[in-house]
């Protein structure tokens, strides 16, 4: 398995900078994932499929995944209604990775000036755990 998740969406480094491995793990899932930012300091995304734009109030669906050497979740795959799988077609070993639905919420960042998409109500769908998938 040769997937490369760096480089897929354009979308990564989400989270609270505070965050450690302990608040990772123990937060629930749906927990975890409202107040997410998404991307860039913009306020319009694009669907990685269609090229959709997607603004505050829309719903999206995002693959997040986390790898068990880190406690930050990495967003990736932004899709509109659309395009979004309901699945997990290829699980990773050794990652924990999740699909989910919210809608885009904006939040101002007062220190920095800037606004910023974040992920509001989510739900979480599909979950694949480490022990998932196969090995390479
Ligand atoms: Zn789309």
């Amino acid at each position: 398995m040769m997937e490369s998740v760096e480089t897929d969406g354009g979308l990564h480094i989400t989270g609270d900078a505070n965050a450690t491995a302990e608040h990772a793990v123990v937060a629930p899932l749906k927990q975890l994932f409202t107040g997410l930012r998404v991307g860039l300091p913009t306020l319009t995304i694009r669907c990685c499929a269609c090229g959709a734009k997607l603004g505050e109030g829309a719903t999206v669906s995002v693959y997040a995944y986390r790898t068990v050497e880190t406690p930050r979740w990495h967003l990736a795959r932004c899709r509109c209604p659309d395009c979004a799988p309901d699945d997990i077609a290829t699980p990773t070993l050794g990652a924990t990775e999740v699909r989910i639905s919210a809608r885009l919420a904006v939040v101002s960042d007062v220190g920095a000036q800037q606004h910023r998409l974040c992920l509001a109500e989510p739900t979480i769908g599909t979950v694949s755990s480490p022990r998932d998938g196969t090995s390479p």
